[in-house]
């Protein structure tokens, strides 16, 4: 990949080749759009913009669905120093309050959004009181398929550390704070991310990774871009409706880059378990990067051996570790080494714990995630910062020309985050061995109980083993009581039934926790669907803040009478 220092330069260099964009939403028709009139698009959606009196420097949120439009007008931005803030796009209330939330913190900037979701927006302003930010939002917003201006656009010359864009974390551990990441930030990953994927001269990408994810954006579109590489993009709720498509377009295309977080592949057998495998050839895939959320190692296991049969190596499955802040990727294997696990014994894996490796089956399975990628330092830190040694788990922190500068406008979270000399600590714990980064979980959803951390995804996983307990449907999390030196085990669970029959549901999970985990479970409650990021990750403290709060007080209640004996 040529060293560019903005984003357009990256894209300007595309124009005149044969690179193109394939936009797949539905099963037959691809609309192929090539970068030179990617290019040429968006230079015209500047000039609207740009009559609507959008200046450098601008933000621009982007709640746009539709992957084209939205490239459109992301570069439209990149291409006049506008400051492009993509935001998932829904009309669920999750979706909109994320976006009414970003909209009020950057001070009310214009926002690109289809008529689809304005009409929601403004119910939603409505429905809080707030008709008149509703308003304003509305007369300020730019349709998704605007009309062109007779006008030429005005081109910005932005330097390397100017911003690019800001980037929205999901929100998983409270609200999503935004990352600042400059044109030098994303393009020093990008070139990291092409390095440690062994890019050959030719590679062919199939995402259907909304592009308001960093993983689609960044990791798909941008990194693509710039190595001119062709690309498919398939709409996201596409794939949610019809996920053997994704196998069927990665064949077609002969499809060397893959990409899905943890819960696709889910998503994915289960529909190969409803229709059957589809007979399909996955043989030319070189790499399917799983990332952005724990990565259950069973699940993996069981994908692979599921679509052996269609050519698909077990090497292809690249576990890597990334996180807005990092712009993407922070760690990964060697590319083709496939999934390497480790297993430790749980309990503990507390800051400045040794790690006891342990290989019965009782003990947790962690993913081998690589080493820091070209440019990106990892440091495993105690609670003083100091550098912990291999097999001892610390605070993991990154540094490097990737790593963002801080978020937008809040104090609190770089105060958090920021720890001098370009560190930034992520927020999750972790440790190394052999040099291999292995993560444990988030330090903010560390359990407490018994004199030792525990971490929800693994009392969740062993719930499983449960009745009726799927991953992504329970939830576990500890809860201080007022004046408390330890926490109350508590598990949420997806339950839409008579309370009466959770009953049965809640001593099963308890005991198979405590069988498998010593550990006492303090309550098991049903909720009606679990709260959830726009990008699907689980907010397990907003749970645990609302048990505190005693919002399932009488649920509670109505259950303890109902587990008296008779
Ligand atoms: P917020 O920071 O707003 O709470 P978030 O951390 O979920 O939200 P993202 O930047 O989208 O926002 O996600 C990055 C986080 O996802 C990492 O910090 C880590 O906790 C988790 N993660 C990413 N990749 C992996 C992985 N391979 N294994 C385990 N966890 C991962
Ligand atoms: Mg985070």
């Amino acid at each position: 990949m040529p060293s560019f220092h903005t984003l357009a330069e990256a894209l300007d260099a595309q124009i005149d080749g044969s690179g193109e964009i394939g936009f797949i939403d539905g099963a037959n028709d691809e609309r192929r759009v090539s970068y030179g009139l990617l290019s040429r698009a968006a230079l015209r959606l500047l000039a609207v913009l740009q009559a609507r009196g959008a200046q450098p420097g601008d933000p621009l949120v982007l709640f746009v669905d539709d992957n084209l439009h939205f490239l459109q007008f992301f570069w439209a931005a990149i291409y006049g120093g506008l400051v492009p803030v993509p935001i998932a796009a829904g009309a669920s209330e999750v979706h909109l309050e994320k976006l009414a939330r970003v909209w009020a913190h950057l001070d009310e900037p214009r926002v690109v959004a289809g008529a689809r979701h304005m009409a929601r927006l403004r119910a939603y302003f409505e429905a809080r009181g707030q008709a008149d930010a509703g308003a304003r939002l509305a007369d300020n917003a730019v349709s998704d398929e605007p009309s062109a201006v007779e006008r030429e656009a005005v081109r910005a010359t932005p330097g390397p550390d100017d911003t690019a864009f800001i980037q929205f974390s999901s929100g998983s551990t409270g609200d999503p704070k935004g990352v600042v990441l400059s044109h030098a930030n994303v393009l020093a990953n990008i070139r990291a991310i092409s390095e440690g994927s062994r890019f050959g001269a030719r590679e062919v990408a199939v995402s259907w990774m909304p592009l308001t994810h960093d993983m689609g954006l960044i990791g798909f579109h941008l990194t693509l871009v710039c190595n001119g590489f062709d690309h498919h993009l398939m709409a996201t709720d596409l794939f949610a409706r019809r996920p053997l498509l994704w196998l069927d377009k990665a064949a077609e295309k002969r499809a060397t880059l893959l990409c899905s977080p943890n819960f696709g592949y889910r998503h994915t057998l289960r529909a190969i378990a409803a229709r059957g495998r589809p007979d399909v050839d996955l043989s030319a895939v070189r790499l399917i990067y799983n990332g952005a959320e724990p990565i259950a190692a069973p699940l993996v296991r069981e994908f692979l051996d599921t679509l052996a049969p269609t050519g698909l190596a077990a090497g292809t499955m690249f576990p890597v570790y990334g996180l807005a802040e990092a712009s993407l990727a922070a760690t990964f294997p060697p590319a083709g080494a496939g999934l390497r696990t480790r297993r430790v014994a749980r309990g503990e894996l507390g800051v400045g714990d040794a790690v006891r490796f342990d290989d019965s089956d009782q003990a947790i399975e962690l993913v081998d995630l690589g080493r820091p990628v070209a440019g990106t330092q990892l440091r495993i830190a105690d609670a003083e910062g100091q550098a912990l040694a291999d097999d001892v788990v610390g605070r993991v922190w990154i540094r490097g020309d990737n790593v963002t500068a801080g978020y937008h406008r809040n104090a609190a979270a770089n105060e958090a985050a920021l720890m001098g000399d370009g560190w930034l600590d992520t927020g999750d714990l972790g440790f190394t061995h052999d040099g291999n980064l292995l993560i444990t979980g988030r330090a903010k959803e560390i359990i407490f109980v018994n004199g030792q951390n525990h971490y929800p995804q693994d009392l969740e996983n062993v719930a499983q083993a449960a009745a009726g307990v799927e991953l992504n449907k329970i939830a576990a999390a500890g809860v201080r009581p007022p004046g408390g030196d330890a926490d109350e085990l508590v598990l949420f669970v997806v339950f839409r039934g008579h309370l009466a029959d959770f009953v049965s549901m809640a001593r099963e999970i308890a005991a198979v926790i405590n069988h498998h985990t010593g550990l006492a479970v303090a309550r098991v409650l049903p909720v009606a669907h679990m709260p959830k990021t726009t990008s699907g990750k689980l907010q397990r403290s907003l749970l645990a803040r609302d048990y505190a709060d005693g919002a399932f007080a009488d649920v509670a209640a109505e259950l303890d009478a109902l587990m008296q004996p008779a």
